[in-house]
């Protein structure tokens, strides 16, 4: 792949960060954010339902809050990553305790992977993360152009069936 296979695509300066932790890890994200407080307080802050009232009422930070993710919130925040919604994911999830939408968590992770923004998924990297100069600066990232990389012949629709062939058989009798 070249760097014409390549969209580039900033990242916002005042980031859009989603925050989402299964109930076994909400104590350690809960805890980065109260660590950073400060600096978080600069930017939006995206979260599923429980994990977004967790942070608003130990925090008073604002929390824009999606459903909670056994109920969709993992799909939501997907959505918005794909929209170009989310610049930052610092998602905390259990890797001793499965999950009932485990299928939403992969698929969250993938968009995340996809779209290419930074993903933290444990402590040490979210701190990484809030202290690297980009994480205040404006960020150029690169996501594959799909509409050039996808070459699918036009669409012919099929043929509407004639009267005849379609016609309902005789009645037998
Ligand atoms: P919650 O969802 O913040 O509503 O607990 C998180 C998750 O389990 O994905």
């Amino acid at each position: 792949m070249t760097e014409a296979d390549y969209l580039r695509v900033p990242l916002r300066e005042r980031k859009h960060i989603g925050l989402v932790a299964h109930d076994g890890r909400k104590a350690d994200l809960l805890a980065w954010v109260q660590d950073h407080r400060d600096l978080l307080a600069r930017h939006m802050l995206y979260a599923t339902g429980t994990t977004g009232a967790l942070i608003h009422q130990h925090t008073g930070l604002p929390v824009y809050r999606l459903k909670s993710g056994p109920f969709g919130g993992d799909q939501q925040m997907g959505a918005l990553i794909a929209d170009g919604e989310i610049d930052m994911l610092v998602f905390f999830w259990d890797p001793l305790e499965p999950q009932p939408h485990d299928p939403d968590v992969k698929a969250l992770l993938r968009i995340a992977v996809l779209y290419n923004i930074p993903t933290a998924s444990n402590r040490s990297t979210a701190d990484f993360l809030i202290t690297s100069p980009w994480f205040t600066q404006p960020y150029a990232r690169r996501i594959p152009a799909y509409h050039r990389r996808i070459h699918r012949p036009p669409f012919v629709a099929p043929a509407e069936p004639t009267e005849t062939a379609d016609a309902a058989p005789e009645a037998q009798t």
